[in-house]
């Protein structure tokens, strides 16, 4: 859902997440997408426009996680909370196999979030996989 997001908070999330999505990490520059501010926890569950509940999220993830809040993780098969990209260590729950082109959850949350958002769809890869051999992916772990 888009809302407005003052100009200087939206500087401030680009800035916090270098420009990629809080989820899966693709850098916005290498897409031909705009980037979205998503409410990490929904409006619709209380949510504020805050620099503490956004993130910078593809369009993909964004359409993808919606307002839910808790995704099944695929291994237990039990519902865990979402990855919450601005209290959370992205590298604490995710990390990165074939050199950048595959994503793996290493914790429950992390495995749930990539399932859910479909992180390692195929078109994903394939478009890591060039990225990588052009020296552009994965970034540079900045994000924390
Ligand atoms: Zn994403």
């Amino acid at each position: 859902m888009s809302r407005y997001v003052p100009i200087d908070l939206r500087a401030r999330v680009r800035k916090r997440f270098a420009n990629c999505c809080g989820y899966c990490q693709t850098a916005e520059r290498l897409t031909a997408m705009r980037f979205e501010f998503e409410h990490i926890v929904p409006r619709s569950r209380g949510g504020d426009t805050t620099f503490e509940n956004l993130c910078l999220a593809c369009p993909s993830c964004n359409q993808l996680k919606g307002d839910r809040v808790v995704f099944i993780e695929p291994m237990i098969g039990e519902p865990v909370a979402v990855f919450h990209p601005q209290q959370q260590v992205w590298s604490e729950h995710f990390a990165w196999e074939q050199d950048g082109a595959i994503l793996i959850g290493k914790t429950e949350i992390g495995r749930a979030a990539v399932e859910a958002l479909q992180m390692n769809r195929e078109v994903l890869v394939t478009m890591r996989e060039m990225w990588v051999a052009f020296g552009q992916h994965p970034p540079d772990g900045s994000l924390g």
